[in-house]
């Protein structure tokens, strides 16, 4: 069973850490920034995992990035995947997430095998737009399953999974082949093991360029991108305290109205 995990680097925004948008190209500034793995997609690595521990799978992790995304690959083969491919070429930058997709797909399709599974997150940590996993399926012709919560029961050729969907909770058999992006914190990803660790910071990644792939440069990078951020801007609130001594509910809503009334 072939498995491909889509592993993004996003810088580590959870950190609190101020992130500030060019503002020519209006993408994130990543320089001095930590790059971590993006949460969603060690939850999906950890999915292939365990399939991997019972069914014997292979695990795939593919990234599209800047040459220090290999960090990330590194990263999941010292968790336990088998093998790393990085998509990475200038004319890669600034994709949205339509030429994400099919960068990430092609790689995918030269030098992966036929996957029988493509697991990623729901949706990064950054760019948000939970686009690309569809983006993927659509050009495998996968059926696509969103908002996994977990996999209850892992059996050849079918995952019975979880998922809260629109309202209510759905538990769905899905057949291989099928894409599956799971939401973050869906189960607790593993810690690297000592031998995968050592084996990890050596192992060969195989690097992916456009020489390889041949996609045609108008549908690739920032003029290749049909979508693109054309303004960024900090939302500024005003802020009014107001201070007055309040004894009990109904003049604290009387008051909070009469407020509201005045600022319409
Ligand atoms: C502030 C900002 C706003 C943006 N808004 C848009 C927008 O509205 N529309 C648009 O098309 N693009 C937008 N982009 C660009 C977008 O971030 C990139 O296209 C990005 O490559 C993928 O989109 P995402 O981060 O939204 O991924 P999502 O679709 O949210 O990611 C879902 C999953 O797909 C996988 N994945 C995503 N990217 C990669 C990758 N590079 N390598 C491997 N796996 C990956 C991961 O498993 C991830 O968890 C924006 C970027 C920024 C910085």
């Amino acid at each position: 069973m072939n498995i491909i995990v889509l592993i993004k680097q996003i810088p580590d925004i959870e950190k609190n850490i101020k992130i500030t948008v060019d503002s020519k190209s209006y993408s994130i500034n990543r320089q001095g920034i930590p790059s971590i793995m993006n949460p969603a997609d060690k939850n999906a690595l950890e999915y292939a995992l365990c399939i991997k521990d019972q069914l014997n799978a292979t695990v795939k992790v593919v990234t599209m990035g800047p040459p220090q995304a290999e960090a990330v690959l590194r990263e999941a083969m010292s968790m336990g995947a088998d093998e790393g491919y990085l998509a990475t070429d200038r004319s890669f930058a600034g994709s949205d997430t339509l030429s994400t997709s099919l960068v990430l797909s092609k790689a995918i399709q030269e030098f992966c095998d036929k996957p029988d599974y493509i697991f990623c997150g729901h949706q990064a940590l950054d760019g948000d737009t939970g686009q690309v996993g569809p983006g993927v399926a659509e050009r495998f012709n996968f059926p696509q399953w969103i908002h996994v919560r977990s996999i209850l029961e892992i059996r050849p050729n079918t995952l019975l999974v979880d998922r809260i969907f629109d309202g209510f909770q759905e538990t769905i058999e899905i057949h291989s082949p099928s894409m599956v992006a799971f939401v973050k914190n869906s189960n607790l990803p593993r810690l690297p093991g000592l031998r995968n660790l050592f084996w990890a910071k050596d192992a060969p990644i195989k690097t992916i360029t456009n020489e390889d792939l041949k996609i045609p440069p108008e549908t690739i990078g920032i003029s290749g991108s049909p979508t693109r951020v054309v303004r960024t801007f900090k939302i500024e609130m005003d802020k009014t305290v107001i201070k007055k001594n309040i004894e009990t509910g109904n003049e604290l809503l009387e008051t909070m109205l009469e407020k509201i009334g005045e600022v319409k």
